[in-house]
């Protein structure tokens, strides 16, 4: 099965407007916000789960990188092709148009689609009096809960906003 035949099969899951395959409109999401950067079959967008599964049905099917992606402001390159010596064609598949927050047990818990922003959760959950498991900075540009959780990053920082010594107790204290 060809790279071509590939990139067909992707379209014929999720419609050619979400399969990017030039240079230009690849850029984006081949680069990282630090690090990291190289080259992409293509990048797929999925709009629901189940697009998502037949586009990962795809990926295994024709051998291919699949790097899950969602606002691709992380750090460490993880949400990116690092280099151009990989052994096989990569496919980025991109989950920020699957945003959505299901609030759940009176809004104790949320179910977050993969796309799903840190800074929406806080909005959602401001008028239940609770906030996020974590608050960064990155939230404003649109960092992912998933995101989040696959760095590890952050911590609740309302709740270390005191002294540095209680700061570090209360971030020890906050959990995931
Ligand atoms: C140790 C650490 C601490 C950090 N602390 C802070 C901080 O205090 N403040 C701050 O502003 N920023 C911080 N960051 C940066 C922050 O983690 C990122 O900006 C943000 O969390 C990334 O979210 P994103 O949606 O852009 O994810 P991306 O950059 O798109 O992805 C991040 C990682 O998650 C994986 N991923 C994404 N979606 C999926 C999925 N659906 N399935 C499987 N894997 C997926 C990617 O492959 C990649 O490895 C920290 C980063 C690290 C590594």
């Amino acid at each position: 099965m060809s790279p071509q035949n590939c990139v067909e099969a992707l379209q014929a899951v999720v419609g050619s407007k979400h399969v990017l395959i030039s240079d230009s409109a690849t850029r984006f999401y081949r680069i990282g916000i630090k690090i990291g950067g190289g080259g992409a079959l293509a990048v797929v967008l999925p709009k629901s789960l189940l697009e998502m599964w037949k586009v990962l049905q795809v990926c295994v099917a024709h051998d291919v990188i699949v790097i899950m992606q969602a606002a691709n402001t992380g750090v460490t390159a993880g949400s990116t092709p690092m280099g151009d010596d990989y052994d096989r064609e990569i496919v980025i598949v991109n989950t920020r148009a699957m945003d959505d927050l299901v609030p759940i047990v009176r809004g104790e818990q949320v179910l977050a689609f993969a796309g799903a922003t840190l800074f929406r959760l806080e909005e959602l959950l401001e008028p239940l009096g609770r906030s996020p498991h974590s608050v960064i900075g990155s939230s404003c540009i649109g960092a992912s809960i998933v995101g989040g959780i696959c760095n590890n990053s952050g911590g609740n920082l309302v709740t270390c906003s005191l002294t540095t010594s209680r700061a570090s107790t209360s971030a020890a204290d906050s959990s995931w």
